[in-house]
């Protein structure tokens, strides 16, 4: 599903906060264990022949001359190659034979290619089958650019625009599975390039002869092999299609679909590649599931609010797609169809979302779930709403034949998902001249909807941290914007006025949340996911939107590849080199030597007793360096009061009920080169932690998580296999306690604080927000809501934690945890180390804040020495899904306090 607003209870393809519920992964299959089924054991032995022989053809006369003519005529279906009935009961193919099955209707079908994308975090081959009629095929390069030209019709006359909106071909992307437990359309991509490559249909011909698919069976391919792995594991017992106790992504489980501005995962990157710099295509399907007790599909129109910046067209290119995949829904019998509901258009954080800033149509589609490959039975009175769209589950509108209760199972999922995508290629197709001409008509508007003298002045070296400015201007230019360097090197220049300049607008400025009431006197329609993503302040980026004199950017110049920072040594002849605390490659810095075997050293410098790292002379120091950007100045001697660092054992707990955010630190941690290594429950028990660790970490998780390992709602909740469950218990709080006495440090973020809080460890702390209503469902009841919002948090710069911070910052926020802290006895110390402002108003910088008076002068983050040990509080989000770049480093100085 998409996110929290998904309407029903589901175990394991969570509705609420994803990061309790939400599947992911510890497993990481290993090499070969997969070299399996189907060549050994499923495939049929005749379809292996015939693919072997279909290969030796490739062999021989290459890839680029197996057209046509060398293409074996017989195309194998997919339960013919696979050997057992796909879209069956409690039957999947993993991502591997369904690669495996593409390549082989690519090898038997001229209407059928491969794209390799790029490979998986966990090294799978990432694929796309590229579908359309022979012709078009061959031709693909052109079509390309055409596509290309329309994305960016800049110079280009009516007249040619309408040339090429005559000659072009509709580039259609349809994506599947990318949260992997909403199996159905991974099975579903099989039996459509079946059918695409093997039809004679006159019409789906046609509709193959105007436009061309891109056809991604798997977002995810990592997590598919493993949501199928767990399933097939436990198939026959009482587990069957029931929870993984871990995210079905080796970093970032269900908030895959979180990271499509910020592009921080290698299957994100793959994609936006393909998308925004090679294939440009003008449509994008996204297919998902969501609950199971709600309608069966949700198709566009998306529901309330509306995003400003997305150019309207974008909306009613999407509706034409939704208003044929109802028709021909309800035309094939099938009920429980809806639109308008929970999937707002509003969000830019998801696959196609994002595109629409861009001047793309981009769809969803969510159909409900059965249990993974599991029937599922649901009574009547079991049918629920409660949702944006749908208050009770009752004939409406939007929702004209409700699904009256049933039986439901993968095959209905598979065949709900074929007919929306056979409806979606009719659309593309039947409306191929519109969209085209809309994608440069939409184009032409955002630049010449700007002015033509604004631009987003991003300063080089004037940033607290340069690295994180050239990063954002990086970050740009991979997502297909033109950013342009000042004559004087002095800037990175943004337009506005240029074909994605309102995503530039969107991407750059701040939000305001748009407060729409679905009724008179209701509440507003609640954010579906966060509020805010304004990139500068996330990244601690300075960036002001400026206008030039005529001419100025004219002597800039487009960037191609981004101008980093140099480092190195300022003499490489000295022992000592060093850098300030300051920036988050310094601590790259210092992880990569520590790991050479380098001494690394902290120390206080200077009349201002600046905090500094110094690194003893190595022979990897210079090139390290460079590599990260980092410029050293030298000297003879080492500082008086230097203290030497030793290489840091980090813990990160891992809970059985995943949390994302124990991804992204372990995630964050990893790209900084800190030494991490999960703790599961066991270990955490066992106590005796200092032998293994100096430092653990406790990410974003509620306390029920952590201590019982359940979540904190009432009600049934499904059991895991017993190696997995409970969680830390009281012993593992006593075990956390000794570690932080004897000298550890414990760090705690966001709800995961609450541990600490508990009256085991005694502190003179409490959550100040505690009872508040976190977020209500779809129509806002709740008392206090700041759903994931930039907060002015002012720090204090002296303290160890905020060392190197600006006095002012913007704080990423999304859950009600603030500290009210007292002052200790005197075996304990207490330091509030950042704090929201003494008045609401100014507390929001971005997003949406209700309630946000119970911030006020509140802590945000909080210290405790405790016996030999520290403890450190974060309330905000300081590494939020790694996009909270200007933040990270107070919980790197947190790690070295
Ligand atoms: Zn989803």
């Amino acid at each position: 599903m998409e996110g929290n607003a998904a309407p029903v209870h589901i175990v394991f393809s969570s509705l609420e906060k994803g990061a309790d519920v939400d599947n992911k992964q510890k497993i990481i299959p290993s090499c070969g264990a997969y070299c399996y089924a189907f060549t050994s054991k499923t495939e049929p032995t005749m379809n292996r022949q015939r693919n072997s022989l279909a290969v030796a053809v490739l062999l021989v006369f290459g890839l680029s001359l197996a057209t046509a003519q060398q293409k074996a005529k017989h195309v194998p279906t997919p339960s013919e190659f696979l050997g057992f009935e796909v879209g069956a009961d409690r039957k999947l193919a993993d991502y591997r034979q369904i690669a495996s099955y593409l390549k082989a209707v690519a090898a038997a079908s001229p209407r059928v290619e491969i794209e390799v994308l790029g490979k998986t975090t966990l090294g799978e081959e990432m694929i796309m089958a590229v579908i359309s009629n022979e012709d078009n095929l061959r031709n693909k390069a052109k079509y390309k650019d055409i596509a290309r030209k329309l994305a960016d019709p800049r110079g280009m006359s009516q007249a040619q625009v309408d040339a090429l909106v005559a000659e072009g071909k509709t580039i259609f992307l349809l994506t599947c599975n990318i949260h992997s437990t909403e199996i159905g359309s991974s099975q579903m991509a099989m039996e459509w390039a079946y059918k695409l490559a093997t039809t004679q249909d006159e019409e789906t011909m046609r509709r193959l002869s105007t436009s061309i698919v891109l056809l991604v069976p798997s977002l995810n391919p990592d997590g598919q092999i493993m949501v199928t792995e767990w399933y097939r594991k436990y198939v026959g017992t009482k587990y069957e299609g029931g929870p993984m106790p871990y995210l079905y992504h080796h970093y970032v489980g269900h908030d895959n679909n979180r990271d499509w501005y910020m592009l921080t995962q290698v299957e994100t990157k793959n994609i936006n590649r393909m998308v925004y710099h090679e294939w440009f295509p003008q449509f994008w399907l996204d297919e998902h599931q969501m609950g199971t007790n709600g309608p069966r599909i949700y198709i566009p129109p998306n529901s309330d609010p509306v995003a400003q910046l997305v150019n309207p067209l974008v909306h009613r290119g999407n509706n034409l797609m939704g208003a044929d995949m109802g028709w021909r829904l309800e035309e094939a019998g099938k009920s429980g169809v809806i639109y308008g509901y929970s999937f707002d258009a509003y969000w830019p954080g998801g696959t196609r979302n994002t595109g629409w800033w861009k001047n793309m149509y981009g769809v969803l589609t969510e159909v409900a779930s059965a249990r993974i490959a599991t029937p599922i039975e649901i009574s009547h009175t079991e049918l629920q709403g409660g949702v944006k769209g749908l208050i009770t589950y009752e004939q409406q509108i939007n929702f004209p034949n409700p699904w009256p209760g049933g039986v439901w199972r993968l095959r209905d999922i598979m065949d709900y998902e074929l007919i929306v995508s056979d409806a979606a290629l009719e659309t593309v197709s039947k409306y191929r001249p519109e969209l085209l001409r809309g994608v440069a008509l939409m184009a032409k508007q955002a630049v010449e909807s700007a002015d033509a003298r604004e631009f987003w002045r991003i300063p080089v070296s004037d940033q607290r941290d340069p690295i994180a400015a050239t990063n954002l201007a990086a970050l740009m230019t991979e997502h297909g914007v033109e950013v342009r360097q000042s004559a004087d090197k002095s800037a990175f220049l943004i337009a506005c006025a240029q074909p994605y300049g309102r995503f530039v607008d969107e991407m750059m400025g701040i939000q305001r949340y748009p407060e729409v009431h679905p009724a008179p006197g209701s509440g507003i329609l609640e954010p579906y996911d966060v509020a805010a993503w304004s990139l500068p302040l996330m990244m601690g980026v300075k960036a002001e939107k400026v206008r030039l004199a005529a001419g100025d950017d004219l002597a800039s110049t487009v960037m191609k590849d981004a101008p980093w920072p140099s480092g190195g040594l300022a003499d490489k002849t000295f022992k000592y080199h060093f850098a300030g605390a300051r920036g988050n490659n310094v601590f790259a810095l210092v992880n990569a030597m520590q790991k050479e075997g380098g001494q690394v050293f902290a120390a206080k410098l200077g009349p201002v007793h600046a905090p500094v790292f110094v690194f003893g002379a190595h022979p990897q120091l210079e090139a390290n360096a460079r590599k990260l950007h980092v410029q050293l100045q030298s000297t003879a001697a080492l500082p008086e009061g230097t203290t030497q660092l030793k290489p840091l054992r980090i813990g990160l707990y891992k809970s059985y009920i995943p949390a994302i955010d124990e991804g992204w630190t372990r995630f964050v941690l990893e790209q900084y080169g800190f030494n991490v290594k999960n703790i599961e429950n066991k270990a955490v028990k066992a106590g005796n932690l200092n032998e293994a660790f100096d430092v653990i970490i406790l990410p974003d998780s509620s306390r029920e998580v952590i201590v019982e390992g359940r979540q904190g709602r009432e009600g049934y909740s499904e059991e895991l296999p017993p190696e997995y469950t409970g969680g830390i218990g009281k012993e593992g709080v006593r075990a956390l306690k000794d570690f932080v006495e004897k000298g550890g440090t414990l760090i705690t973020l966001a709800r995961a604080s609450e541990v600490a809080m508990g009256e085991e460890f005694n502190l003179p702390v409490r959550n100040a927000l505690a009872g508040a209503t976190e977020r209500g469902r779809g129509v806002q009841t709740a008392d206090f809501n700041i759903p994931g919002s930039l907060l002015r948090v002012y720090v204090d710069a002296n303290h160890p934690v905020g060392y190197g911070m600006p006095q002012e910052i913007p704080a990423f926020f999304d859950g009600p945890i603030a500290f009210q802290t007292s002052a200790p006895a005197t075996d304990v110390q207490r330091s509030v180390i950042a704090w929201y402002p003494d008045s609401a108003r100014d507390i929001l910088i971005s997003g949406y804040a209700h309630g946000a008076e119970r911030l006020e002068r509140k802590a945000a983050v909080v210290s405790f020495t405790k016996g030999k040990g520290k403890i450190v509080m974060f309330g905000f989000r300081v590494q939020h899904r790694a996009q909270t770049e200007g933040t990270f480093q107070m919980l790197f100085n947190a790690i070295y306090w």
